[in-house]
């Protein structure tokens, strides 16, 4: 995710303390809303004036419409080249008036395209799948998410497209980044683009006035930050309430400070990780089951070539064991002190973390800051174990 672009505050943004957000208890997915949550969606787009109950009618008309149905297989070579040129419309037609109009899968009236029952891939010439007793209605949603490719297909009801909105307009991210990992999240796949197109209307929203979103000013806020029991670390407001299962690590930290911690992963090495706050998730979601600390991860696009799903890894040291953790601001630069008294300076380091070109021994590890040539302890104390480095 370091090759993300930074999202910078425009001047006059809200601030997500600023913007209310009239629905709760929504979650990040949509499979199991009821009717009048859609109701109350609908309800508070049109009454934040996101739409018109015009634009609405409008749309749904349109979506209504079943304008490909003919013309899609009408063109199309194997309809062609079965029942002639000039007899293909008709006998399309035909077929399009005996459907129910209604998706086989779903049954809904939106959006609706031809679609073949038994698929190309299963025809030795795939043009040999194109004949009308093969063919049956579908949405665009259902055809989409049949198709091999789209690994959660059927998790939820929205397309990709009207998803991004979803996820922008009810779960409300308050930075880009978590926009992001929210998307990965939630089962998409596609390139950061379009989340990056989408993340505009976030721009335009918090510009308006007054303000119908909120916008994270990283740089100018101060945040308390918890430690979950898989060690996932995550930032909330300053001062707000502790959840049962979490510990506040530090309280009242600036949005440029960064976060140090030294864990161990699965090989048994030490890593250095260093994670400016700005890059940190927020636990304040409300992501319906899942845990608060769930957008702690990072995220490996999927290898089309290699046929290897996307990954969503945890972001470090969440699931690592974590063995010692300190704040330092933006000059300043930490080390770590071993338990017998050498002090080694640690690299500059990033999410991603780096493996410490030197031993730490056995024993009591310190982190401590230091700022032009003087010692000083950090704010925020480190998370201390007896260590063994092998
Ligand atoms: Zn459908």
């Amino acid at each position: 995710m370091s090759d993300q672009p930074e999202v910078i505050h425009q001047p006059g943004e809200a601030t997500p303390q600023e913007v209310h957000n009239a629905l709760t208890g929504t979650g990040l997915h949509d499979r199991e809303w009821a009717d009048d949550q859609w109701h109350a969606l609908l309800t508070n787009l049109v009454a934040s004036g996101m739409a018109t109950w015009k634009d609405v009618a409008a749309l749904t008309l349109g979506h209504l419409n079943p304008s490909q149905v003919g013309t899609s297989l009408a063109s199309s070579e194997g309809f062609k080249r079965r029942y002639g040129k000039g007899n293909t419309m008709r006998i399309v037609m035909e077929w399009a008036y005996q459907q129910t109009g209604r998706c086989a899968d779903c049954g809904s009236r939106l959006e609706l395209q031809a679609d073949h029952m038994k698929g190309r891939e299963q025809f030795e010439d795939p043009l040999d799948a194109d004949f009308i007793e093969n063919m049956t209605l579908r949405c665009r949603r259902c055809n989409v998410v049949r198709r091999p490719s789209h690994e959660f297909g059927g998790l939820t009801y929205l397309t990709a497209e009207a998803a991004l909105m979803w996820i922008l307009l009810v779960v409300r991210p308050r930075t880009f980044r978590d926009y992001v990992r929210m998307c990965r999240l939630y089962g998409m796949t596609m390139a950061d683009i379009r989340m990056m197109e989408a993340w505009a209307m976030a721009h335009w929203l918090a510009k308006a006035n007054p303000p119908a979103f909120g916008i994270e000013d990283d740089a100018a806020t101060f945040y308390d930050l918890l430690l979950w029991p898989d060690n996932a670390i995550t930032r909330v407001d300053s001062g707000r309430p502790v959840p049962g299962d979490a510990k506040q690590v530090a309280a009242h930290v600036r949005g440029d400070a960064v976060l140090g911690a030294l864990a161990v992963g699965g090989d048994g090495r030490f890593r250095w990780y260093e994670q400016p706050l700005s890059f940190m998730p927020f636990s304040t979601y409300d992501l319906g089951n899942k845990e608060p600390q769930a957008l702690a991860i990072s995220y490996t696009p999927p290898d089309r070539k290699a046929r290897t799903p996307q990954k969503l890894n945890p972001l470090p040291p969440r699931g690592m064991d974590l063995r010692a953790y300190a704040i330092r601001t933006a000059t300043q630069r930490l080390t770590a002190v071993t338990g017998t008294g050498l002090t080694r300076d640690l690299p500059t380091s990033s999410p991603n973390g780096k493996i410490l070109p030197f031993s730490l021994g056995t024993g009591k590890v310190d982190l401590t800051c230091i700022e032009t040539g003087q010692q000083q302890q950090p704010e925020t104390p480190s998370l201390f174990t007896d260590i063994e480095n092998g």
